[in-house]
């Protein structure tokens, strides 16, 4: 039965070679299995032409390479936004999504996947969609990859040849980023497995810079994350600079309030070199006012760090509207006059609910088995 295979995809590197090696076969067996899977999208053991046939049979006999199934896509109207939803072997459902950003003055042309780490969350966030259904698994380090893997075939048979293991500028994709439903590092022994997946030359080969781990801000995992051995980008979702407001908006912040977070934070800078950047989600009349951004410079003064400003995503709950764009323009104004760095996103895939947890939400109230 394939539930029962072992997903190649979870297992280690380390991992991969005990298991070719208990298959009689040597270790660097393990480097092709894992050329096929990352430089040429293979899907199946059958392609791995130059592993020994009978090698290619006992890996299908005990091993699947497989395990989410795509149910629903959706394109925003710009074609720039791709969001999938996936059936996991269990019948649980995750969503991903992949963000083409075309080349600018200053950055290159990125095709960025957004990868979900857990089945729901228990984190519970107000405004949060996916804080809103609950938390019902962890998901593997192959079901993580997987989510990469699905967008890199997509991408190269729509747009791209070549071989994609030689080439890193033919990379169908260029960035990763942890934001979709879930907290990574409430996940993070999974997590860190496909973070060197994704920086290994024997998996992906992506640069730690383009590795984004988004986290509403364990304190004790985010100073595990600064003290290991790949640094990567690190995103903290803020959305309050006060501890009375981050309470009701990001429940977690009782157990871990910024007092706590915010030396995290420096001490993420000191060791790893990375700059933090501050996720700030505008709702009107939430935290979108003159005091609330001064409040945040204030709390971010002299830190060497980065604010993202999003309005924003309409969720179902009445309380939680998108600030307009003006008013989050007057909030990045007060932020500047202070000397904190901040840019203005806008979100992507509104139109498709790019947004966490979005599609499934809809997915779920539309379907009896979901
Ligand atoms: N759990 C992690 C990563 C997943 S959430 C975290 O919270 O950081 C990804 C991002 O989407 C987070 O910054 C989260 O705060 C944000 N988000 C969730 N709901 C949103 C909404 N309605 N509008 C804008 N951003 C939202
Ligand atoms: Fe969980 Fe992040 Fe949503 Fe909060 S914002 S409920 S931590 S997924």
């Amino acid at each position: 039965m394939e539930t029962a295979h072992k997903n190649i995809l979870d297992l280690s590197y380390p991992q991969l070679k005990e298991l070719v090696c208990s298959l009689s076969e040597p270790a660097y067996r393990a480097d092709q299995i894992l050329w096929w899977i990352y430089g040429k999208l293979a899907t199946s053991f059958g392609e791995m032409t130059n592993l020994p046939q009978s090698l290619r049979q006992k890996l299908a006999e005990v091993a699947s390479l497989t395990s989410l199934t795509p149910v629903d896509e959706t394109i925003s109207a710009d074609g720039q936004t791709r969001k999938a939803l996936f059936r996991l072997d269990d019948g649980k459902t995750i969503e991903s999504s992949l963000m083409l950003y075309e080349k600018t003055g200053s950055s290159r042309e990125r095709r960025t996947v957004c990868v979900s780490t857990q089945v729901g969350c228990n984190i519970g966030c107000s405004f949060c969609a996916t804080g809103q259904q609950g938390f019902e698994r962890n998901l593997r380090p192959g079901e993580i990859m997987e989510q990469v893997l699905y967008f890199m075939r997509l991408v190269s048979t729509e747009q791209l040849s070549g071989d994609a293991a030689t080439d890193p500028a033919r990379r169908p994709v260029t960035n990763v980023v942890f934001m979709g439903m879930g907290e990574p590092l409430a996940n993070y022994e999974a997590v860190w497995q496909s973070i060197v997946t994704l920086n290994s030359k024997h998996g992906l080969g992506l640069g730690a810079r383009q590795i984004t781990v988004s986290t509403v801000g364990l304190v004790p995992q985010v100073r595990r994350l600064a003290g290991e051995s790949v640094h990567v980008e690190l995103a903290i979702s803020l959305h309050a600079a006060s501890d009375a407001l981050r309470n009701k908006l990001v429940p977690v912040n009782k157990k871990y309030p910024l007092s706590q977070l915010i030396p995290a934070c420096r001490d993420y800078f000191k060791k790893t070199g990375r700059r933090p950047t501050f996720e700030y989600a505008l709702f009107q009349g939430v935290n979108d006012s003159v005091n609330h951004a001064r409040e945040l410079a204030r709390l971010l003064e002299g830190m060497n760090c980065q604010v993202n400003l999003i309005a924003g995503n309409p969720t179902a709950c009445q309380e939680f509207t998108p600030s307009p764009m003006k008013r989050v323009l007057a909030f990045q104004k007060i932020l500047r006059d202070s000397g904190v760095s901040s840019t203005v996103r806008v979100s992507k895939g509104v139109d498709i609910e790019a947004g966490c947890g979005q599609l499934r939400s809809r997915w779920i109230a539309n379907s009896s088995t979901p």
